[in-house]
């Protein structure tokens, strides 16, 4: 086996805390079934680890987007329900449909790929219907494109050749409090709900709430709620709160180690476009992860580190695969821990803290971590 470099750089991924997660998650949900969202690996994460914790710990079904990804559960051994929901013409319907996965149709194509590829599996696709309620991305527009595809659903239900199991939308705003699209898109899910349940659609799950709205809109909850960054302890936006207002703990915990300590002189500069002059005599320390590593070169001048009990800061550009930070006189030896970001409770930045610093969001910072950093499970 080729060996990783966990020194170099390791996220350690805490599968107690992702257990604790889905747990609280559970509690908020009250009556409704937690679906973990483990797609694009687990935002990071590593998404069979993440669903085998998630299923322990009582989720009751899985969510990706893609096909290929529910795939990837099913072939690791997960029997939970899994939705998937995007699709393109010419996707693995049949395989899907074979492996018992729950397709997500957002209009007649998609419904038309599914009952041929359940002819040619002999066995309905299970299928849930997406409204678009106000995201005005994936899904069904109300009114006759939601009836027409309502009314070829249930034509095919009645051939035995699709199941419909759910009826679900997403929302555009559920992490900015009192937005008025929220009550807006719930107004026209209930309707396009009724419409289907009035045309005799008996879903198994109807669905619209992702973490934001599994958090702090109890109304939205119906049947299940459909949790992704909750699950790994990050809170939707920090305008809603921290982690800790809602019991939940932070499971990445993304780490380097000083590969290089050098005194330089004042007037010095730093890393690519020399963006950073050393301001007086200092002390450098050269952290081995960069942009390939999925560290934003945005956090060029800002990205926070935590070497040697206190936060320094990224010094200059962060490179391909390594960055600098300006340790202020400070000697800690070479192979001292630098850790970028975890749960807080060491002093050390987190998550939000980086998606600050570079001008994003808490889940691209955790998503975008690459294959070349090894997930190491605790
Ligand atoms: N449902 C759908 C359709 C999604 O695309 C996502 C993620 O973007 C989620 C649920 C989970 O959202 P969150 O991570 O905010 O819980």
């Amino acid at each position: 086996a080729v060996p990783t470099a966990p020194l170099r750089a390791r996220a350690e991924i805490d599968l107690g805390a992702l257990r604790a997660n889905v747990r609280t998650l559970r509690a908020r949900a009250k009556d409704a079934v937690v679906m973990a969202v483990v797609k694009s690996d687990g935002y990071g994460h590593g998404a069979v680890p993440c669903a085998r914790a998630a299923v322990e710990a009582g989720a009751g079904w899985l969510g990706t987007a893609t096909p290929e990804e529910a795939l990837a559960l099913r072939a690791a051994g997960l029997d939970t329900p899994v939705l998937c929901w995007l699709w393109v013409p010419g996707g693995p319907w049949r395989q899907a449909i074979e492996a018992g996965i729950d397709v997500s149709l957002s209009g007649m194509w998609a419904l038309r790929e599914a009952v041929a590829a359940a002819r040619e599996a002999g066995r309905p696709a299970r299928v849930q219907l997406k409204a678009d309620t106000g995201l005005g991305r994936n899904g069904c527009q109300p009114g006759d494109d939601w009836a027409e595809l309502v009314g070829a659903a249930l034509r095919a239900e009645a051939e035995g050749l699709v199941k419909v199991t759910g009826l679900w939308s997403h929302f555009a705003c559920a992490d900015e409090p009192g937005h008025p699209s929220i009550a807006a898109q719930l107004d026209r899910f209930r309707e396009m709900l009724a419409y289907a349940e009035g045309q005799g659609v008996r879903p198994e799950v109807r669905h619209i709430a992702n973490s934001p709205a599994t958090l702090t809109l109890p109304e939205t909850h119906f049947d299940l709620v459909r949790t992704g960054i909750a699950l790994y302890g990050i809170s939707p936006s920090p305008e809603l709160g921290t982690p800790a207002d809602f019991g939940l703990r932070p499971v990445m915990t993304l780490s380097s180690s000083l590969a290089l300590v050098k005194h330089v002189p004042g007037g010095h500069g730093v890393s690519y476009g020399h963006h950073y002059v050393t301001p007086g005599e200092t002390t450098l320390g050269l952290v081995p992860v960069g942009y390939a590593d999925g560290i934003p070169r945005h956090a060029s001048g800002t990205g926070p580190v935590l070497v040697d009990g206190k936060w320094r800061t990224v010094a200059g550009r962060v490179a391909m695969d390594q960055f600098v930070v300006d340790l202020g006189g400070d000697e800690p030896p070479v192979g001292s821990e630098a850790v970028l970001f975890g749960p807080g409770d060491r002093g050390e930045p987190t998550a939000e803290d980086w998606a600050q610093a570079c001008g994003t969001i808490a889940y691209e910072i955790v998503t975008r971590i690459g294959t070349r950093v090894p997930r190491v499970y605790v």
